[in-house]
C-alpha cells in the first residue's frame, strides 16, 4: 500500500500510488501498480510501453472510464476514486475529451452534427462563443467545405480532423487520443499529430496520447513508458531514434 498523500494539486491529471488490480491471490494481474504521476495543463504527453503493460488502464482510469483498487486518481481537481459512476459520467462529459484510432464519428450525422454531440450528450446548448470556437476549428482543421458531408464521405485523415475538432470544441481539460494516427497513412498521420502539437502549443490544449510508434511520440512535450503497471520512464521531448532506444531499453536516455 503506498503511502505517498492523496492530495489533489493543479495537475489535470494527478495519479497517487494509484493500483489497478485485476483478480485475486496468485492469480492478481496488477494493471497498474503504485503509479504516482502528474500530466500538467498545456503538456502533451505520449504513454508508451509493450501491450499489456497497462496504457490503455492508465488511460481508462485517468479518464474515469474504470476504477482503481488502491491510492487515488484526481482529474481536474477532482478526486475519481470517490466518485460514484454517474459523478465520474457527469465529470467526464464536461472535462474530457477523446479521439480513438477507429474515428468513432457518427455514421448518420453530419460532420457539423458530430463535431457538436458532446454538446447534446451533456445537454448543453452551444452558446455564441462556442459556436464562434466551434467554427474557427472548422476553419483551422480544414474542414469548412465538409461540414454538411457525412463520415463515409470523407477520407481517414478527414476523418480524424472531425473527431479532433469534436474532441476539442467543449475546451476540454484533457484529450485523451488512443493511437489516433493507427489507421491513417504517413502523410495524413503528419498532419494529424501536426494539429494536436499545435493544439497543445497554441490553445494550451492538454493531451495524452496512447502510441506504439516513435515517429507519433516524437510530437510530444513528454514521454511516458510503463512496463508491468509502472512508470519505468519519464522523458522531457525526445526524437524518434532516442524513443526508439528508449523502448529498448526502457531505462532512459538524457531528457
Ligand atoms: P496495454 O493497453 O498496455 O496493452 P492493458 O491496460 O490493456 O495494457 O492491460 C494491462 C494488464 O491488465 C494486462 O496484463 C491485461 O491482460 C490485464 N487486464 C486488462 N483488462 C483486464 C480485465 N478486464 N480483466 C483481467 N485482466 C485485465
Amino acid at each position: 500500500m503506498s503511502t505517498t498523500p492523496i492530495t489533489p494539486d493543479q495537475a489535470v491529471v494527478a495519479f497517487r500510488g494509484a493500483s489497478k488490480h485485476y483478480g485475486t491471490g496468485s492469480g492478481t494481474v496488477r494493471a497498474l501498480d503504485g503509479i504516482d504521476i502528474d500530466i500538467r495543463q498545456g503538456e502533451f504527453t505520449a504513454i508508451m510501453g509493450p501491450s499489456g503493460s497497462g496504457k490503455s488502464t492508465f488511460m481508462n482510469v485517468a479518464a474515469g472510464l474504470d476504477d482503481i483498487t488502491e491510492g487515488g486518481v484526481f482529474l481536474a481537481g477532482q478526486p475519481l476514486h470517490t466518485m460514484d459512476d454517474t459523478a465520474r459520467t457527469m465529470l467526464r462529459r464536461g472535462r474530457v475529451g477523446f479521439v480513438f484510432q477507429s474515428f468513432n464519428l457518427v455514421p448518420t450525422l453530419t460532420v457539423a452534427e458530430n463535431i457538436v454531440l458532446p454538446f447534446q450528450l451533456a445537454g448543453h446548448r452551444v452558446t455564441r462563443d462556442e459556436q464562434q470556437w466551434i467554427d474557427h476549428l472548422v476553419q483551422v482543421l480544414g474542414l469548412t467545405e465538409r461540414v454538411a458531408h457525412k463520415p463515409a464521405e470523407l477520407s481517414g485523415g478527414q476523418q480524424q480532423r472531425v473527431a479532433i475538432a469534436r474532441a476539442l470544441a467543449a475546451r476540454p481539460a484533457i484529450v485523451f487520443a488512443d493511437e489516433p494516427t493507427g489507421n491513417l497513412d504517413t502523410r495524413t498521420s503528419t498532419e494529424v499529430l501536426r494539429l494536436m502539437r499545435s493544439a497543445a502549443t497554441e490553445y494550451g490544449q492538454t493531451i495524452a496520447m496512447v502510441s506504439h510508434d516513435p515517429i507519433a511520440a516524437s510530437y510530444a512535450d513528454r514521454v511516458l513508458v510503463l512496463a508491468d503497471g509502472r512508470i519505468v520512464a519519464d522523458h522531457g521531448r525526445l526524437s524518434p531514434q532516442q524513443i526508439s532506444h528508449l523502448l529498448l531499453t526502457a531505462e532512459g536516455v538524457p531528457a
